[in-house]
């Protein structure tokens, strides 16, 4: 039968079973288009790396000799959107089925499957065989229970799939180390290069250009740094394992003006287009660690397997699971606009000066600047949600829906009311400056809560627990913060309050 196998810009998974053989009758399609690149403004390095890393593989799948269609954005042929797209294709080639591989955004496979519905070949859904679980996995694991934490769930993962185990017992007794991985950068060790890939993109970036496709952020000299192969990305988990896994763990939160990414991996646009498995990368660092025990302790390997194993895969379960409400949460109803700083990175708060400069020249941050700066003040400052997630969809290199959403609007801005954390993710000007030093330098008092100069986080911090106290006072571990909010002077509270009126008031000017 003649077919037609669809292969979307995140479904870049060399070793999917579909290519093991060649077949004279399948042919398959990869297609740029218009329609991905307008729902929400992406940063320009995203376009081009998924571009960049599309036509590559279109390209191997073809040296494979493989059947490929490979529709580039300025086409004349191009549809620009998918079903489009794919209909002209069926109808030219008198296709017979149609088959694809599940998408892993709400929105695609909605598209899909109503696509499906309204043709009158046969077709017919693969998995992607990337990930460890199945969609419904993490639903079904926590069927029934109230809260979905993580926690267990990793340990679950850990038992089935015997990933640092002994026997039935956690290798080393514990099975979360997270208490030694909390560490400021201190350097007694080095700090690590890390390995820059200089595709040059002129090309796409030209293309880009002359179909005016809407995008932000900088690219330098047209260069996308990360891997953009499956070969690029199998030397980044070598890398990895032999210069950064050594420290991943202790340095995991930690953040430095002067180093974007200090140990971590930056596996997670190879990863997330599936150039690269999560299991390849998962078994790769525990066999690096395992013949390296003498310089890499338990901690730093149990620390990086919790994110894939753990974080990864419960995270979009959860999408899953939760979708499509999740996308229209917003538990604080919080409505304010992200201030204008967070397209210029031009702001004197120094700590997110850098970490959104940062994100506009990289498209990449790590997590606690993701968290904890970033996120961090837009729940402070009352930005609504939608908002944030498209600010986060867009800039991200590595931004899917699917990880992205849990991630902002679940863990970052607690907007779910509390499926994702436990407690909202928020702190003051002593806990940036306990991990990173971006405070020294910065035109703000860390030390103050109101007056000339005060860190907005510091009133900003109090001023949502005040306003908040209605939603989060029954909170078993908020108990802490709302007694010191409570033990507080009324006259000092009124001032920080009246502090972080007036800067969410000026937050552009901030
Ligand atoms: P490392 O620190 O080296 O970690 C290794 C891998 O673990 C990552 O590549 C990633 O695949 C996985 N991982 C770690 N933390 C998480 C997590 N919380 N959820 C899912 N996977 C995780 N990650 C994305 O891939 N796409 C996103 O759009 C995204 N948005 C985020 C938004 C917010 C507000 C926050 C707090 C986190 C977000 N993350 C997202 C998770 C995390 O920040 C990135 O995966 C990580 O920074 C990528 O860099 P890395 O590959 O060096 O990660
Ligand atoms: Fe950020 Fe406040 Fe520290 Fe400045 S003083 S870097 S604004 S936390």
């Amino acid at each position: 039968k003649k077919t037609l196998r669809l292969i979307l810009g995140d479904q870049l998974n060399t070793n999917h079973s579909w290519f093991r053989e060649t077949k004279p009758e399948t042919v398959y399609v990869l297609m740029e288009m218009m329609q991905e690149q307008t729902y929400v403004k992406h940063h320009i390095q995203k376009i081009l790396a998924f571009f960049a890393a599309m036509r590559n593989f279109a390209y191997q799948l073809q040296k494979a000799g493989h059947e490929v269609i490979y529709l580039k954005l300025n086409d004349r042929e191009n549809e620009q959107t998918l079903t489009g797209n794919l209909q002209k294709i069926i109808d030219k080639r008198s296709i017979q089925q149609f088959e694809y591989l599940l998408p892993d955004e709400y929105r695609l496979d909605q598209q899909l499957k109503s696509f499906c519905k309204s043709l009158n070949i046969q077709t017919k859904a693969y998995d992607t065989e990337h990930f460890f679980t199945s969609r419904e996995e993490v639903g079904d694991f926590f069927s029934g229970k109230k809260q979905l934490i993580m926690e267990s769930f990793y340990r679950h993962m850990r038992q089935k799939h015997d990933l640092l185990m002994n026997g039935n017992e956690p290798v080393g007794g514990l099975w979360n180390y997270d208490p030694d991985n909390r560490n400021r950068y201190d350097s007694k060790v080095p700090l690590p290069e890390s390995l820059s890939f200089n595709h040059d993109l002129g090309e796409i970036k030209k293309m880009i250009d002359a179909m005016q496709v809407p995008y932000f952020g900088n690219v330098e000299a047209k260069k996308v740094a990360l891997p953009l192969s499956r070969k690029e990305g199998l030397k980044l988990i070598d890398y990895f394992c032999q210069n950064l896994l050594p420290h991943f763990g202790t340095y995991e939160d930690a953040m430095l003006q002067e180093h974007a990414s200090l140990f971590h991996s930056r596996l997670s646009f190879a990863l997330n287009v599936k150039l690269i498995s999560p299991k390849e990368v998962v078994n790769q660092a525990i066999s690096y660690w395992q013949y390296n025990q003498k310089q890499i302790s338990l901690p730093q390997i149990e620390g990086f397997v919790r994110q894939i194993l753990g974080w990864r895969e419960y995270m979009r379960g959860l999408y899953w699971n939760k979708m499509p409400e999740f996308a229209e949460k917003n538990f604080f109803n919080h409505q304010a606009k992200l201030p204008e700083w967070f397209w210029t990175g031009e702001t004197k708060m120094n700590c997110l000066k850098h970490c959104i400069g940062q994100s506009l020249n990289l498209a990449w941050a790590h997590h606690i600047q993701r968290l904890m700066v970033i996120g961090n003040f837009a729940l402070l400052s009352g930005s609504n949600p939608d908002e944030v997630d498209a600010w986060y969809l867009g800039v991200y290199i590595d931004a899917m829906q699917w990880v992205q959403l849990p991630n902002t609007r679940g863990m970052s801005q607690f907007a779910d009311g509390g499926i994702v954390g436990t407690k909202p993710y928020v702190a003051s000007a002593a806990y940036i400056n306990k991990m990173s030093n971006y405070c020294g330098s910065c035109f703000y008092d860390k030390n103050k809560k109101y007056g000339e100069k005060a860190c907005p986080y510091n009133s900003l911090y109090w001023d949502f627990f005040f306003r908040n106290e209605h939603l989060l006072a029954d909170n078993q571990r908020l108990k802490l913060i709302y007694g010191n909010l409570h033990r507080l002077k009324p006259e000092d509270l009124e001032k920080i309050l009246e502090q972080a009126e007036t800067y969410k008031k000026q937050v552009d000017e901030l």
